[in-house]
């Protein structure tokens, strides 16, 4: 990915955000925002500077995930200050809106948002700054790959092939929009039973067969794990513990985005 780096410049002095990388999936509910927790987590320890924007206005889900909610971000002179957790600096649609009301955008508000999210946050300099997208192939995917360049993308999806048809049509945006496409990721891939036995819940192969046939890496398999939606629900991502599976798995993840 290094030859591909976006080093936008945005916003005040000394922001310098080295890359940018978006994390998409094409249908909601297959993990996309704990991936992104997670992956962010793992660069983190690995040393770098790392943002993540929640973009996902539908459902913005990092406020509970990093066990913030209600929490609202200092703004200062036209700036908004990200919120600090874990080391990693955060935005989220859902610092700014109430949690109880339905927030309607419609496509140009959409775009303001994101570009507000990148230009007048101080995020300072960055080695990522990572992006949790709405599902789907919609104004927010499309914006943001118009207002800056992002240095590619990371899909994740389920192995089930409803998942996949989704996930080819987010492919194919991104191909169109000239976004490089960094690798697929299978979450809910299968569930360990106590003998060691990998029981394929949501049948098997699908991500391998899909990133073959698209020529795409497949940079990991999750699993589905008690302590992955625990610990994403408790606001405390299980990436923090370094000698878990599912840590190591994140870690070898996050080696092939770095
Ligand atoms: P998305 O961002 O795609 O809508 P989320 O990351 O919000 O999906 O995940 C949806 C739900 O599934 C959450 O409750 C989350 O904790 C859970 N979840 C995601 N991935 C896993 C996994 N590998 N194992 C167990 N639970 C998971």
């Amino acid at each position: 990915v290094t030859s591909q780096k976006a080093q936008v410049s945005t916003g005040g002095e000394g922001q310098f955000i080295k890359n940018t990388i978006a994390v998409a999936s094409g249908k909601g509910g297959v993990g996309k925002s704990t991936v992104a927790v997670n992956i962010a987590v793992s660069l983190v320890q690995a040393g770098a500077k790392v943002g993540l924007i929640d973009a996902d206005v539908y459902g913005p889900s990092i406020p509970t995930m990093f066990g913030l909610t209600g929490e609202k971000p200092r703004v200062e002179g036209g700036k908004l200050f990200p919120i600090e957790k874990y080391g990693i600096k955060l935005m989220s649609i859902g610092f700014l809106t109430d949690p109880q009301t339905a927030v309607i955008w419609r496509g140009p508000m959409l775009a303001a948002a994101i570009k507000q999210f990148v230009n007048d946050v101080l995020w300072g300099p960055l080695d990522y700054l990572i992006f949790d997208l709405p599902p789907g192939t919609g104004d927010v995917q499309l914006s943001l790959s118009q207002s800056l360049s992002l240095t590619g993308a990371v899909i994740v999806t389920t192995p089930q092939s409803v998942a996949l048809a989704d996930v080819v049509r987010a492919i194919s945006m991104f191909n169109t929009l000239k976004v490089p496409i960094i690798g697929l990721i299978e979450n809910m891939s299968y569930f360990e039973l106590p003998d060691g036995t990998k029981e394929h819940l949501f049948g098997e192969g699908g991500g391998e067969k899909l990133a073959n046939e698209r020529s795409i890496s497949l940079l990991g398999k999750i699993p589905i794990t008690k302590a992955l939606r625990e610990r994403g629900d408790a606001g405390n991502p299980i990436s923090l513990d370094k000698e878990t599976k599912e840590s190591s798995l994140f870690r070898a993840i996050s080696s092939q985005i770095a």
